[in-house]
């Protein structure tokens, strides 16, 4: 029978191709982790594999500390900031970090993508925040994301300077969000070429989201 563990190193695997289908990522930047349902475990790519070498055996396992348990390479460079959130976010199942390009826009002006768009209120909530600064190397890039998003109902953050990460329930959830993200963020920058984008009330989008996660969740659920 196959493992949980085994499970998921494939679909860590399978969702990196979705950043490279969703043009999120360019040469081996960007990665996706999941964690081990019970355990204090997570599943994570390789450094410096390219893409289309991905596969379930070359995913790496990790301990919450960002420690390799199984794996035959160096797990990504940024496995300290996924172990962060994982430690301190019990709920998050899935860690996404992409450089993808309209997102990094914003991120490299330090500016959040304000809440201007229905689709934006339904997936995000809010506007999409930035976080601050921080050099990899230690945990300030893990505490930036957990200190933004902590409380906070984007599953998004813009580090500045930086790039996405983003969060989920689960590996996939937090792909999607930085799908989401990207979207939005490249709509907003259009949008803002040609004037300024009309804000949407506080009431609204909190009625918005409100129905998206629960009343359209219920319904595609039950289909
Ligand atoms: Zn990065």
């Amino acid at each position: 029978m196959t493992s949980p563990i085994d499970l998921l190193r494939r679909q860590v695997s399978d969702l990196h191709q979705e950043l490279v289908r969703y043009d999120l990522v360019v040469w081996t930047a960007g990665n996706v982790s999941g964690r081990v349902p019970g355990e204090d475990l997570f599943v994570i790519k390789p450094s410096g594999v390219p893409y289309d070498e991905l596969t379930p055996d070359t995913m790496i396992l990790c301990d919450l500390d960002g420690k390799v348990v199984e794996g035959d390479h160096a797990p990504s460079s940024d496995t300290a900031a996924h172990a962060y959130v994982y430690r301190n976010m019990p709920e998050v199942g899935g860690v996404v970090h992409t450089h993808s390009t309209y997102a990094c826009a914003w991120a490299a002006r330090g500016e959040a993508v304000p809440c201007v768009l229905t689709a934006m209120a339904d997936e995000f909530g809010a506007e999409i925040p930035v976080g601050p600064f921080a050099l990899i190397g230690d945990d300030s890039i893990g505490r930036g994301i957990v200190e933004t998003l902590r409380g906070h109902r984007s599953p998004a953050v813009l580090m500045k300077s930086h790039g996405v990460f983003t969060i989920g329930r689960d590996a996939k959830a937090a792909v999607k969000a930085a799908v989401m993200c990207e979207d939005v963020a490249r709509t907003v920058h259009i949008s803002r070429q040609l004037g300024q984008p009309l804000p949407i009330a506080q009431d609204d989008i909190d009625s918005l989201n409100h129905r998206y996660r629960n009343v359209y969740g219920q319904q595609r659920a039950a289909r």
